[in-house]
């Protein structure tokens, strides 16, 4: 180990910093963090430093260092990009007594900055010793995705309790206590709390976690619907991810991926209850009381839903199922169908001067195929996505026909979209029925009504419908 970590107090210590540029920034950013006393000499500082000094962050020196500058500093910051110069002003604070750092020069640094994950009081300095920056920030964003975002808060609130935490039992229950309030219920609970009164709303949310591990109740069972995006692993959000990774049982749809049940925790409960358009499912009240019943036992159940649980996804009847039985519940969004799909084709599904909104439509409902305001959507310039639209394509088409739509407005078929055997299709309102049949398309497509991919738009009306449109873009 060449370099020994260490934490430096820096409250009201001094700092010094020579440079006025880019880096000079980098580690202004990081140091106005802490409460040192800065001093930064620069001939031609940044606006952004000189903003900071009239702030009264920091205090500003509009020379070049000389011999004494940095007396009593404990660090020394060289930051002036020239290697001269950057000898110069660390010889001078090196006989002033300061430990100094050349930025970018491990070779001539006392002591380096490491990368930092910052959860203020909780700090984590990640070093590599200059060999692999890559890998230290790598590191730094594997935690950074890890640790809560409200870590600090928790810490803080965290010193309160410890006293009060003493009076659980040694051991197993006072570690599930504190697993808990970092990892599982603490987190839930002070998520939303704004900063101003941060402290005193997260002490009495977590109140009631402490009083239930002391009274050595069983955690409450909790259902989390959360939305699996529309296939893609990366367009999980990171809630997903992690409620996935405490999940005691996972009830999911058909159309979620495997590479998503694969994030599960592998001690996870993995239930399909799998639905698919017009073929057998499991029965709507079946789900319902399969998550009430998992909840009640005291599980911490994921419901997860492809693409958003609030589109299309039934999300209200088993919230309600889940309400009447005095159960809580979270809901987490995710990317829905629609979004994936215009991203994979370049377009928006709103554009200033085409349409100021748009429709989110079921091809069908429980009745049959839905209806629609075909008349509005019929007019130039809607667009809509069509969710479950395949088998309804004929039907849409002639009510939109009926009420004047164009026959040549351009409408694409997302398939799979976001996952790996995405294929898009270009059509036409005239064609679509047919090119829909031809393209024998088995998996969950979207229908984008009004929209054509982007490369193609110019080529309208007889789009190319051999797939290529993608590729194109
Ligand atoms: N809650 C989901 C929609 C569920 S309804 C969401 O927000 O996306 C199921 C329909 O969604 C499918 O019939 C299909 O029209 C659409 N869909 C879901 N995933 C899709 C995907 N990856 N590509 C295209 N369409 C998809």
């Amino acid at each position: 180990m060449q370099h020994f970590p260490i934490f430096v107090a820096l409250a009201g210590r001094r700092v010094v910093l020579s440079g006025g540029g880019d880096a000079a920034l980098a580690k202004l950013r990081l140091l106005m963090k802490t409460e040192a006393h800065l001093t930064v000499f620069a001939p031609s500082p940044a606006p952004e430093i000189v903003a900071w000094a009239e702030a009264g962050r920091l205090r500003l020196v509009e020379r070049a260092m000389e011999p004494g500058d940095a007396t009593c500093a404990v660090l020394f910051y060289a930051a002036d990009e020239n290697a001269e110069e950057d000898a110069r002003t660390v010889a001078i604070a090196r006989a002033d007594g300061a430990l100094t750092n050349t930025v970018d020069n491990l070779g001539d640094s006392q002591f380096i900055t490491p990368a930092i994950v910052d959860r203020d009081p909780v700090t984590v300095a990640i070093g590599t010793e200059g060999a692999a920056p890559v890998l230290a920030r790598a590191i730094k964003a594997d935690l950074e995705e890890r640790l809560p975002a409200r870590l600090g808060l928790l810490a803080r609130v965290g010193k309160a309790f410890r006293k009060a935490a003493d009076a659980l039992p040694f051991g197993r229950p006072r570690r599930d206590f504190w697993s808990d309030y970092y990892f599982a219920d603490g987190p839930r609970a002070v998520d939303g709390i704004e900063d101003a009164d941060a402290e005193d709303a997260a002490r009495a949310a977590l109140d009631g976690l402490l009083s239930r591990h002391l009274a050595a109740e069983e955690r409450p069972g909790h259902v989390a619907f959360v939305g699996a995006g529309p296939g893609d692993p990366e367009l999980l959000t990171l809630k997903a991810r992690k409620l996935l990774d405490a999940a005691d049982v996972v009830i999911h749809d058909r159309l979620i991926s495997p590479e998503i049940l694969e994030l599960a925790r592998r001690e996870a409960e993995m239930l399909d209850v799998g639905k698919q358009g017009f073929g057998p499912s499991a029965s709507q009240s079946d789900i319902n009381e399969l998550i009430v019943k998992h909840v009640e036992a005291g599980a911490q159940v994921v419901r997860l839903k492809s693409g958003d649980p609030t589109v299309f996804g039934r999300l209200d009847e088993e919230v309600e199922a889940v309400t009447a039985r005095g159960l809580s519940y979270s809901v987490v969004p995710g990317i829905t169908a629609a979004s994936a799909a215009v991203a994979t084709i370049g377009q928006s599904l709103t554009k200033r001067e085409r349409n100021a909104s748009v429709r989110l439509l079921t091809g069908h409902d429980m009745k049959g195929f839905a209806d629609h305001d075909w008349a509005a959507l019929a007019r130039p310039g809607e667009v809509a996505a069509i969710y479950m639209g395949k088998k309804a394509a004929r039907f849409i088409q002639g009510r939109l026909m009926m009420h004047g739509a164009a026959p040549d407005t351009p409408v694409t078929v997302v398939e799979n979209a976001s996952r790996a055997d995405q294929r898009v299709l270009g059509s036409t309102l005239a064609t679509l029925p047919a090119d829909i049949a031809a393209a024998e398309m088995n998996g969950p497509a979207l229908v984008l009504y009004g929209l054509a991919p982007r490369a193609a738009e110019t080529a309208l009306p007889s789009i190319d419908t051999s797939f290529k449109a993608q590729e194109a873009l």
